[in-house]
């Protein structure tokens, strides 16, 4: 069974080799960076995923400027709607973020060997003395390829988990597979897919084979915002809001052809949890009952587990 992960994704510009320029992926660089934490004054943020964010509202509470550099438009765009996208930068803002998208970084800057700032791809010159990189991570799939395995975007597997090798399943964030949640294959990076995927593989090895298909679901926490992710969005043509934003408690329904694929909440763990059962089944949820507050969902997901 190969559970080899994903390592971090470094960032190929100049300068990157300097003191203060940090990764975030293991126990060791959570204990470096939270060392530097204390001293830094100044740091940026290159790429506002969930990691980047999550440092990025530790940070600002910590009293340090924070400047976070994103070369898309949308932060977390890969994994959230629009509407989450803005709110969430809208946040990151209000708490003292400075937030620049659409940029990238041209080469760190440095003196003595220490990282000073970083020039962007739009020519301005940053000042920091930390500088966190997390652009996202590469699946650890070079066993698997010398072994033969096909390799695409992390290991390639079938429904069951299982390469093109009968004795040889792949899961976690090194395995790519089909899923019913999305169209086409994904490659999850998240604790729900490598545990349930764990559970997976060994009733398979205990004997009962069947495909991989929990809800997949993810969380983020960034300051006093809790954002839960039940299905994956990705692909969406149709959003429905539940609740007030400016309320701080709400969920964006995404839906897929009038077919409910996943419900990003904030601070709205009720919408979530019922979501996810709602996921595990068909939906036979309409946009405008999503949108209706008074429409029970609860109520609608046990009549869904009476059918
Ligand atoms: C900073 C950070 C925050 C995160 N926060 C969240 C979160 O809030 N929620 C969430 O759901 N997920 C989160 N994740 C993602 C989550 O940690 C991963 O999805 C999960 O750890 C994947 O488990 P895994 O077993 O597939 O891989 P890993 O946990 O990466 O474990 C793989 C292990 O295999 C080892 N290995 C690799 N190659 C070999 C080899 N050839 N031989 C032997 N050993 C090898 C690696 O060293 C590693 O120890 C976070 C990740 C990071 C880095």
């Amino acid at each position: 069974m190969l559970a080899t992960g994903a390592r971090f994704r470094p960032l190929a510009v100049p300068g990157a080799e300097l003191d203060g320029v940090l990764p975030l992926r293991t126990l060791a660089d959570a204990d470096v960076l939270r060392e530097r934490l204390d001293k830094a004054s100044e740091i940026v943020v290159v790429g506002a995923g969930f990691i980047g964010l999550e440092f990025a509202s530790v940070a600002i509470a910590r009293g340090a400027g924070v400047h976070i550099i994103e070369v898309t438009h949308h932060p977390m765009g890969r994994v959230v709607s629009a509407p989450i996208s803005r709110f969430f930068t809208d946040a990151h803002r209000r708490w003292g973020a400075q937030i620049s998208l659409g940029t990238g970084v041209s080469r760190i800057l440095g003196t003595g060997g220490r990282v000073t700032g970083v020039e962007t791809t739009d020519g301005r010159r940053l000042p920091a003395d930390l500088l966190l990189i997390c652009i996202g991570v590469i699946p650890n799939a070079e066993l698997a390829g010398e072994a033969g395995l096909a390799v695409d975007n992390g290991i390639v597997v079938d429904e069951c988990l299982v390469t093109v090798d009968p004795g040889i399943v792949a899961i976690g964030d090194c395995a790519n597979f089909p899923t019913p949640f999305a169209v086409g294959r994904v490659r999850l990076e998240s604790v729900q897919n490598a545990v349930d995927q764990g559970r997976s593989v060994a009733a398979h090895i205990a004997g009962h084979r069947a495909p991989y298909d929990k809800v997949p679901w993810f969380w983020s926490d960034q300051g006093d915002l809790k954002l839960q992710i039940a299905g994956i969005t990705t692909g969406h043509d149709a959003t429905v809001l539940r609740g007030n934003p400016e309320s701080g408690h709400f969920s964006v329904f995404c839906f897929r052809a009038g077919r409910l694929i996943g419900v990003e909440s904030v601070n709205q763990t009720a919408d979530h949890v019922v979501a996810r059962r709602l996921l595990a089944g068909d939906p036979g949820l309409t946009p405008e009952q999503a949108a209706d507050e008074s429409y029970d969902l609860r109520a609608h997901a046990r009549r869904l587990g009476a059918r």
